[in-house]
């Protein structure tokens, strides 16, 4: 299958990895929007929000939650956007599902 998230988890390309779980991956985003913009990527290839198992749930959910805080620190902000989407009409490029944190600060110019 070609898909990079896969290639990613199996480690057939690099990436900048802040968390591991059996389930779950944390990896820094290559085209961030902003520092420390990352993706939580459950292991198992699915293509959207509807396909994940309901096993992953917790796991995705306490992988975010660890992770904003974690890049919330280094970045030196309070503040967060959890980005997730799903479709090509929505902005979704990569189609292994997956969940944004990106850090934010005050007049950023970050715009959705
Ligand atoms: P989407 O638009 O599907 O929600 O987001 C896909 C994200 O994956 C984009 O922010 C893009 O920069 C990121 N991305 C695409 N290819 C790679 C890659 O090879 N490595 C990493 N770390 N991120 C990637
Ligand atoms: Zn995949």
């Amino acid at each position: 299958m070609d898909c990079v998230f896969c290639k990613i988890i199996h480690r057939e390309l690099p990436s900048e990895t802040l968390l591991e779980t059996d389930k779950v991956i944390v990896i820094l985003d290559i085209n961030p929007i902003n520092d420390g913009h990352a993706l939580v990527i459950p292991k198992t290839h699915c293509e959207n929000f509807w396909a994940v198992g309901a096993e992953f749930y917790s796991e995705i959910l306490q992988a975010i939650h660890r992770a904003s805080q974690a890049i919330c620190k280094v970045t030196q902000c309070t503040d967060f956007n959890i980005l997730q989407n799903n479709g090509a009409c929505a902005g979704q490029d990569v189609f292994h599902v997956h969940f944004h944190i990106i850090p934010r600060h005050e007049n950023d110019g970050v715009k959705f």
